[in-house]
């Protein structure tokens, strides 16, 4: 199933789509998490109700959010997650490159979500260097703690596409990776979840990111240095996940800050960052009103 939170008429809700035809499920649940968190029966119910719809709201009649719009948790991140950005990050740094033994862990607010379409705010008074990282996002469809490899992939409700967009300097600045991972607008995530029993193989989709149409990103998560399983298993390690969780699992080399000279997002420059077999998410970065 592709799930999406829609936009129409100054209703939000939630559905399913199939063609680009939406089925309303808002009956089922308020939003998505309330859908995740009723685990295989919320599945089966929205499947027999796309099985016996008889209206359909058109994909163009509606604005998609992104899909868990309002998380219930901060978005939990894996930094660092592939070996090619790691080495390419140390050396923008010029510093020695370090191997990494343990996952990066960091978060990004709930204020920070974006829609799959949406601007993302730029003030050049906050930051000057935002950077884009193309990332596959694993959603989480239950209470899992101490997760086994076969408890976390079984936790893993669906994926989403989702742009770990980062103010470099402030990054850097703080130290700690909160602030500057966490501006207004800077998690662009969507444009819907693909349920986990459709993607026989996440680490075989090709992730690209593209900025003004060039080919900046353009990876698989193969290479990931931690996979999903073990992210989930030391996330999970003394800490409950829930369904909704998002965890962003990490983004390949690429970024405009390792770039030689090193190049930033500025306003008027559209991100689109795609994973195939889930969708593409699309945002033009512009002036802060
Ligand atoms: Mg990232």
């Amino acid at each position: 199933m592709k799930l999406v939170t829609f936009e129409q008429a100054g209703r939000i809700g939630i559905g399913l789509l199939r063609d680009d035809q939406i089925i309303d499920l808002t009956a089922l649940a308020p939003d998505m998490v309330g859908l995740i968190e009723l685990g295989e029966q919320g599945a089966a119910r929205a499947r027999a109700m796309a099985g016996a719809a008889v209206t359909f709201i058109p994909l163009t009649d509606v604005k998609l959010l992104a899909p868990i719009h309002e998380p219930r948790r901060n978005v939990m991140c894996v930094g660092k997650n592939y070996a090619e950005h790691t080495r390419e990050s140390y050396e923008a740094r010029g510093e020695n490159v370090e191997a990494i033994d343990y996952p990066v862990i960091f978060t990004k607010t709930t204020t920070c979500i974006n829609g799959p379409y949406d601007d993302i705010p730029y003030d050049a008074t906050v930051s000057e260097k935002i950077d884009y990282e193309a990332e596959l996002a694993v959603i989480i469809g239950r209470r899992v703690k101490n997760a086994t490899r076969e408890e976390a992939q079984a936790a893993v409700f669906g994926y989403t596409v989702l742009n770990d967009v980062t103010a470099r300097d402030l990054q850097t600045l703080h130290k700690q990776f909160f602030k500057g991972k966490s501006l207004d607008g800077s998690c662009p995530i969507g444009p819907w979840i693909v349920t986990a029993d459709e993607i026989a193989d996440p680490y075989a989709l090709r992730i690209t990111c593209r900025v003004n149409g060039e080919l900046r990103q353009d990876s698989t998560a193969e290479t990931m240095t931690f996979d999903i399983p073990t992210i989930i298993g030391h996330l999970s390690r003394g800490m409950t996940l829930l369904p909704g969780d998002i965890i962003a699992t990490g983004t390949p080399s690429g970024v405009g800050f390792a770039m030689k000279p090193p190049v930033f997002l500025r306003p008027g420059d559209v991100v689109e960052c795609a994973i195939e077999g889930i969708g593409a998410i699309r945002n033009r970065i512009a002036l802060a009103a």
